[in-house]
């Protein structure tokens, strides 16, 4: 079966599925948890992970032959769909020649330039393996260049699991409800101070008391690791302001909103520019790269220009790299007007089915970023993510996978479109929502409703 030739789009995927816990069961044997990212578990939906063995378009399918709708996209990065011809073909062609060099290539010029030229702030760029590796580093140059040693970040954000930006994180750290996490020394931990997100007086107070010590604010230039929760309206603007004004530098996290919520990621829909940037995900192709970057002279501290160590074997791989090229290449303007159609189609359809079952909640956008929050109230903060109504998900999540489509499996990860969806994902959709909506209205929390 093909992305053209979907089956019936009404046909319910079978569960259990036999193939799937089978490969379960084995990966619990040689992995922990059985997945290599905690995300992919189903720990606090229940049931079992789906193994997918292919994906086209829109759509994935597992071991057992069910096809579904994926709204999860890779966490991100296939904002064009699965196997895009044009992504596909340059991996072919690359790799074809030689899969790592471990010296220079003219492809990494390429990718850097195609970042610098979508995203104005950024000057300079360096390609690395992850979002945490171009993380962490990033940290550690604003400590340079600063000579400071704080770090504000903010609460329910996810930045990779770097040791000291695991307090209080979004991600899975929320979906496992990891209060704090072991292994992380109180050293590491000491220079990090946490803020509510979206608290722009709190973020003030913080500076009138360590301004001095502060190397960097790092944020998620939208927030999508608590669910989805945009900034309030100046919020960036005024950590720009506060950051500049006290010397210290604004690290902008995109590693999610990045050339998915428009060509220049959220620089593209507030333009409030950060000193250091983040990339991953879209800018991989769904392969492991992902890139930091930003003002020339903070940049320029790197080795080997300058004193500050970083490296990677792999970094800027010539296969990852083509498929990051492409994957950017192929998302253009009309790329960026069908996610944004997408995205506001599938936030009227969840609006619409909730509402006829009288469930609370909330579909929150940034951009065409979104997510559900089982709540009446508008969340703006991580406090406001936690307080929603998280049992009604499960169930909720379950019949969408029993019908054909996978979200997230998780109340607190963004729901990812891409710009492959077509009328029959949509009726798929459709079809499914008003049986998972009404299984999110008779759910029951575990105080016994
Ligand atoms: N920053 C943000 C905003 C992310 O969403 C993620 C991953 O989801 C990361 C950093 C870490 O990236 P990676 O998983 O590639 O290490």
């Amino acid at each position: 079966m093909t992305a053209d030739t979907p089956a019936n789009s009404t046909s319910s995927v079978s569960d259990p599925a036999p193939r799937s816990a089978q490969l379960f069961e084995r990966a619990e044997a040689v992995t922990p948890g059985g997945v290599n990212s905690p995300v992919r578990a189903f720990h606090s939906v229940g049931g079992t992970p789906r193994f997918m063995v292919r994906g086209e378009g829109a759509y994935l399918w597992d071991a057992d032959d069910n096809r579904f709708v994926d709204l999860v996209s890779s966490w991100g990065p296939m904002v064009n769909g699965h196997a895009h011809p044009d992504v596909v073909e340059a991996v072919r062609e690359v790799a074809s020649n030689g899969l790592s060099f471990g010296t220079p290539a003219a492809g990494e010029i390429d990718l850097a330039g195609e970042i610098i030229d979508r995203v104005d702030p950024v000057e300079h760029v360096r390609l690395v393996n992850s979002g945490t590796e171009g993380t962490m580093t990033s940290i550690r140059l604003a400590r340079a260049f600063t000579g400071r040693s704080k770090v504000v970040k903010f609460s329910g954000c996810y930045h990779g699991h770097v040791d000291s930006l695991l307090a209080s994180a979004g991600s899975g750290v929320a979906t496992l409800g990891l209060p704090s996490i072991p292994g992380v020394t109180d050293a590491q931990a000491a220079d990090t101070i946490v803020v509510g997100y979206n608290d722009i007086e709190a973020v003030r107070e913080v500076f009138a008391e360590h301004g001095d010590d502060i190397a960097c604010v790092i944020t998620e230039a939208a927030a999508g690791n608590m669910g989805v929760v945009a900034p309030r309206e100046g919020f960036n603007a005024e950590l720009r302001e506060i950051t500049r004004s006290a010397g210290a530098l604004l690290v902008m996290d995109e590693v999610m909103t990045g050339f998915r919520v428009s060509r220049a990621g959220w620089y593209g829909i507030d333009g409030v520019a950060g000193d250091l940037y983040v990339f991953g995900k879209v800018m991989s192709g769904g392969l492991p790269a992902a890139a930091f970057g930003g003002r020339a002279d903070v940049m320029d501290l790197l080795a080997p220009r300058g004193p500050v160590y970083q490296a990677g074997t792999l970094a800027g791989n010539p296969v990852a790299v083509a498929a990051g090229l492409a994957n950017l290449r192929a998302a253009d303007d009309a790329a960026y007007a069908a996610l944004d159609r997408n995205s506001a189609r599938l936030g009227e359809l969840l609006t619409e089915s909730l509402s006829a079952h009288g469930v609370p909640h909330q579909v929150s956008f940034a951009g065409n970023m979104l997510s559900v929050f089982f709540t009446e109230t508008p969340v703006h903060d991580f406090a406001g993510a936690k307080s929603q109504q998280t049992w009604r998900f499960p169930p909720f999540f379950h019949e969408l996978l029993r019908r054909g489509v996978y979200p997230p499996p998780s109340a607190f990860e963004c729901w990812f479109v891409n710009s492959a969806m077509d009328d029959t994902a949509f009726e798929t959709i459709a079809d499914a929502l008003p049986h998972a909506a009404r299984a999110a209205a008779a759910a029951g929390s575990e105080a016994g409703k």
